[in-house]
């Protein structure tokens, strides 16, 4: 008998399939949390150390270097344990009613100009009538990954423009560069964990490798959908479609 994708795997075998995925969730929770406080310790006596140390250049440096290692990893377990956060399927949804998105927005890309250091032109389009069903603090991670990305693989006098509005009954948020843009190739794996293009470039700018995995899972837990287009040395657009279920638009 041939094997169709329309074939339904025996239970046995799903119950299996479902278990390990816990264990890898569970795994990688549980290794992020063990990691932070023994870190977190380190951060502190570094920050002792540059404190104390006034009379050795050589050490001064090192000691920072560490420091800025140190806050790159817990950086990292951060987003890890967002992400393991956004995983879990066993607790029910709890959607926030009509957040106001707007506001929302005008606050990260404030946010995004501290990144920028006034070196891009971050542009804000927004209908304030619009907002939308969801969970607070995933769609601001969300909105601050994809605009925080524009920044950081935008070159300095580069434009962003960021835009909230309706669109045939969705609410979209789009996020356009002119940046420095993405072969068609890499596009289906940038949302993976810890694809990057060029690595280190995602590292000279304080990334985790992360950001637009937590994206993907947000979208998936607000029914929403991702859209990029890019092209490599013009520039990016990064849209997220909300279904017209989770919209209201105020009179
Ligand atoms: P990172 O922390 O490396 O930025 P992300 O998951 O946010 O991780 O993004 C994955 C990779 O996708 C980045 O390393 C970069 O190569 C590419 N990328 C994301 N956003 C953009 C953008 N606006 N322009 C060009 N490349 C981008």
């Amino acid at each position: 008998m041939s094997n169709t994708s329309q074939d339904k795997l025996p239970d046995d075998i799903v119950h299996h399939i479902e278990h390990l995925e816990r264990v890898r969730r569970d795994f990688i929770a549980n290794v992020s949390h063990e990691l932070r406080t023994p870190l977190t310790v380190i951060r502190g006596y570094l920050e002792a150390l540059i404190e104390q140390n006034d009379s050795n250049p050589t050490w001064d440096k090192i000691f920072k270097q560490m420091h800025q290692h140190s806050l790159r990893m817990e950086h990292i377990i951060k987003d890890l344990l967002f992400l393991s956060h956004l995983e879990t399927t066993e607790q029910e949804i709890v959607y926030q009613k009509k957040l106001p998105i707007a506001d929302m927005l005008t606050a990260v890309c404030e946010d995004a100009q501290q990144l920028s250091q006034g070196q891009h032109h971050i542009s804000l389009s927004k209908d304030t009538k619009l907002s939308l069903d969801g969970i607070a603090e995933e769609l601001r991670s969300l909105f601050y990954n994809l605009i925080g990305n524009a920044v950081k693989y935008t070159p300095k006098g580069g434009k962003i423009e960021v835009i909230w509005k309706l669109e045939n009954e969705e609410a979209c948020f789009k996020v356009i560069d002119n940046g420095i843009g993405i072969e068609k190739k890499d596009i289906p794996r940038i949302t993976e964990r810890f694809y990057r293009v060029d690595k280190a470039r995602s590292r000279d700018s304080g990334g985790t490798g992360l950001g637009l995995a937590i994206v993907k899972h947000v979208l998936l837990r607000h029914q929403g959908e991702l859209i990029i287009h890019s092209e490599l040395g013009k520039g990016s657009e990064f849209c997220c479609m909300f279904p017209k279920e989770m919209v209201y638009v105020s009179k």
